[in-house]
């Protein structure tokens, strides 16, 4: 259970400034830079990588939909409670916690990832459904901003070129799906789900698929 709820708080991160762009589309982020330790930032750099390496293969298309006011309060609940589980994890440990976010300070990635880092037994039970309920409130809050999106990318199974669509399905599954004409069919551990016949990645499963397309790309490169 500890793996999962590391997976999830990281996916947050990484997805954070996804929804920090939602909620202001076109503008810089408006984050300023916090005191972190050499540990945080060193954690820091390393998710900027990850991060730039997954998302320059998921790309999203056009233009965000206008700023949502349910995004805002989305992105300053979500803070609050990275805050929360960092302290909490802090006090725990014996770590010495992080300093709070300052007014106008947006960024929960460096909470995320201090308590993704250090998170210790004893809070494994009491954090899993925050971490569980953190993805979905981002996951519903981008899929305002991008479902019926096409992604810009080939799909590594069926081969058709832009066949992926952001959808939001029945149940509030926010999902990749592969919507091209052809057969598609990933082998089973390799697709989240099937819908109406069609593989289905949901929005946990994104940054998976996307080292799984990047080493399909490269295993291309290399053949040809
Ligand atoms: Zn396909």
């Amino acid at each position: 259970m500890r793996e999962e709820i590391v997976a999830d708080l990281k996916w947050v991160a990484e997805y954070w400034p996804d929804l920090l762009e939602a909620r202001l589309p076109g503008t810089p982020r408006p984050w300023r830079q916090m005191d972190l330790t050499p540990e945080a930032i060193a954690e820091r750099d390393e998710q900027a990588r990850i991060e730039r390496f997954e998302r320059s293969l998921l790309t999203l298309g056009a233009s965000p939909a206008p700023v949502d006011v349910t995004i805002l309060s989305t992105v300053l609940d979500l803070l609050v409670h990275a805050d929360d589980l960092a302290a909490a994890v802090a006090h725990t440990t014996g770590d010495s916690p992080l300093p709070p976010p300052g007014p106008g300070e947006l960024d929960a990635r460096p909470y995320l990832l201090y308590a993704a880092r250090r998170l210790p037994d004893d809070l494994v039970e009491w954090a899993a459904p925050t971490a569980r309920q953190m993805v979905d409130r981002v996951a519903h809050a981008l899929s305002m901003v991008y479902a019926g999106q096409r992604l810009d990318v080939t799909c590594p199974w069926c081969r058709q070129e832009a066949a992926w669509r952001v959808r939001d399905l029945p149940g509030g599954m926010i999902a990749i799906v592969c919507e091209s004409g052809a057969v598609c069919e990933p082998p089973a551990r390799e697709v989240g789900t099937w819908w109406g016949g069609r593989p289905v990645w949901p929005v946990q499963d994104w940054a998976r698929l996307a080292r799984h397309l990047q080493a399909a790309e490269e295993r291309g490169r290399i053949a040809s």
